[in-house]
């Protein structure tokens, strides 16, 4: 299976945007701009011998968190440890990829909502088949792509998007703002989910 890279790290806790559609790839140099015009992003800096972005003024603005008191780490690598708020993008990869992590959950059938327990199945057929591929739903007997399973934000298939490091799973969501902003850049819907690892 190809899933999402794993880090060296023991956890990590992520919100990934992206387009809906799968396949679409994005223009780094436009998502980079539009995320900077939003003061989501600051400057960038070395994280692992890859380029990260530090957060920027609005970055509390764009993401919205649901607690009332949320633990936000901002600020440097090594001074706030591993799970400080911060931004990569996804290079977009050649074909979409299935990313999950330890928070994956079975999907629900869009039309009957029973939860698709045999979901790991599904994706490797998915894998084999060239990403052509269609379920049926046992109870309702309906197709759908794999994709427009209700994966409740605990999975994504993308080529490309965008990492928010260290938000855990449904303590923030991103802005309408930000995604209207994302969509106006990139002429796609976006869309988000966790990855836990
Ligand atoms: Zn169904």
């Amino acid at each position: 299976m190809q899933l999402a890279p794993q880090s060296r790290h023991p956890i990590m806790n992520q919100l990934i945007l992206h387009p809906r559609n799968m396949h679409a790839a994005i223009n780094e140099a436009s998502i980079l701009d539009t995320l900077r015009d939003l003061g989501l992003i600051d400057q960038s800096f070395d994280y692992q011998g890859k380029t990260h972005y530090q957060p920027g003024d609005a970055f509390l603005e764009r993401m919205i968190f649901l607690g009332c008191s949320p633990v936000i780490a901002l600020g440097e690598p090594g001074l706030t440890g591993e799970d400080f708020c911060h931004v990569s993008l996804i290079p977009s990869a050649a074909e979409p990829r299935f990313w999950h992590g330890k928070n994956i959950k079975a999907p629900r059938c869009p039309h009957c909502r029973k939860p698709q327990t045999d979901w790991q199945t599904l994706i490797t057929q998915w894998q084999t088949r060239q990403h052509d591929y269609r379920h049926r739903c046992a109870e309702c007997d309906k197709e759908t792509t794999i994709d427009e399973l209700k994966w409740r934000q605990s999975a994504g298939f993308l080529r490309s998007g965008i990492i928010v490091w260290g938000i855990y799973e449904g303590e923030a969501v991103p802005s309408e703002g930000l995604m209207d902003a994302l969509q106006a850049c990139s002429g796609e819907k976006w869309t988000y989910f966790y990855l836990q690892s």
